[in-house]
């Protein structure tokens, strides 16, 4: 017998939200937009030359980056373009934590980034979140090898602003303080500008959820350029062509189309707004949501059962079994039709629940 399993890696990997396939289904468990991409996007599909395919994309994928350069007014150069944000996250973190200090993130806050701290051997702390999800800031004052900051914070939907921000990053200049904002569209105010008066201060942002395009892998980056130069020589370190060729194309439309972009986050918004509503009525709580999810508990009955008894129906939400967070569901927000079939089910689970 060899002993080549000595030396395997092993390691706790992420656990992403399931995906069923059932015709029938309400899926409210990833946070995907229940809205089609752009219509500039089908364009640009169905106009898309395949035997372009046989070459390699551009290894700078320029095309996508001057296009959002152009969009959020920066340099081309403070713009970094990957795989998804959570393959911008993954590069970031090797690219700017590689400190003996740990790192520091919330007790509750986006499951992954204590994977790719496992997985890139980078220590880290969870300082926890008060009893109303927010962060205490004076946590963050401390010796840190960096900081990661999900705005608005997911899996709880809270919204933190500018003055906090401000307060993390006056107290953490000497490490690299991240933010990541894969839901600030939908009703927050991203801190990009905060890139420009401090060096040390990288901001994320992602296609999947606001731009409805979590199947094509989009995320970016923004940041000085020297930030940017390093995380590209990390990336070019394994991988010289992340973006397809496709990705490059379709992403560049998406941007251009910001009317739609506007009116379908804009929807999600107001149909996020109805369903607060409902569950206050049906005795939830939950903390202010500014994103296209909320984050909820019930006064009567537990998380789970009411989980288990909505999957029954081909309705799925995402429970999260772990300490402080295991009576919550986390409800996507879908079309008005999807979330007024979800809230009528969702009663009546309620009723025969008391009863
Ligand atoms: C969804 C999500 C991401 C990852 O999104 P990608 O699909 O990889 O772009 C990153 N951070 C947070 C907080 C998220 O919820």
């Amino acid at each position: 017998m060899g002993n080549w399993r000595d030396n395997l890696r092993n390691i706790e990997p992420y656990v992403p939200g399931e995906q069923p396939d059932f015709k029938d289904m309400i899926k409210l468990n990833t946070n995907e937009n229940p809205y089609p991409p752009s219509p500039k996007v089908m364009s640009t599909l169905n106009s898309f030359n395949s035997d372009t395919l046989r070459l390699y994309p551009d290894t700078n994928s320029k095309l996508l980056v001057d296009a959002l350069a152009e969009y959020y007014k920066v340099d081309s150069e403070q713009v970094f373009v990957g795989v998804g944000s959570d393959d911008v996250l993954a590069i970031a973190f090797m690219s700017f934590f590689n400190s003996n200090k740990p790192i520091l993130f919330p007790d509750i806050t986006y499951s992954f980034y204590n994977v790719w701290a496992e997985l890139f051997g980078i220590p880290y702390e969870r300082p926890e979140l008060d009893d109303d999800f927010k962060i205490k800031t004076e946590d963050y004052y401390r010796e840190n090898g960096g900081v990661v900051i999900a705005n608005p914070n997911a899996p709880t939907g809270v919204l933190q602003d500018e003055k906090f921000l401000r307060d993390i990053i006056e107290h953490n200049r000497d490490v690299v303080v991240i933010i990541d904002e894969a839901y600030i569209d939908f009703g927050g105010q991203s801190a990009l500008f905060l890139t420009k008066e401090y060096d040390n201060v990288l901001v994320i942002g992602t296609y999947s959820k606001s731009r409805s395009l979590a199947g094509m892998r989009i995320g970016y980056a923004f940041g000085n350029k020297e930030l940017i130069s390093a995380m590209n020589d990390v990336r070019f370190s394994y991988n010289s062509y992340p973006m397809t060729r496709l990705s490059v194309a379709l992403g560049a439309a998406a941007i251009k189309d910001d009317k739609y972009f506007k009116e379908t986050t804009q929807k999600i918004i107001n149909t996020r707004e109805w369903t607060k509503k409902e569950l206050k009525r049906l005795g939830f709580k939950f903390e202010n949501s500014m994103t296209n999810f909320i984050f909820v508990a019930h006064d009567n009955v537990r998380a789970d059962k009411i989980f288990d008894k909505l999957r029954k129906k081909h309705i799925f939400v995402r429970y999260f079994n772990v300490p402080r967070i295991d009576n919550y569901l986390r409800i996507s927000i879908g079309t008005d039709k999807e979330m007024e079939y979800f809230i009528s089910e969702l009663e009546k689970i309620l009723e025969s629940d008391i009863m």
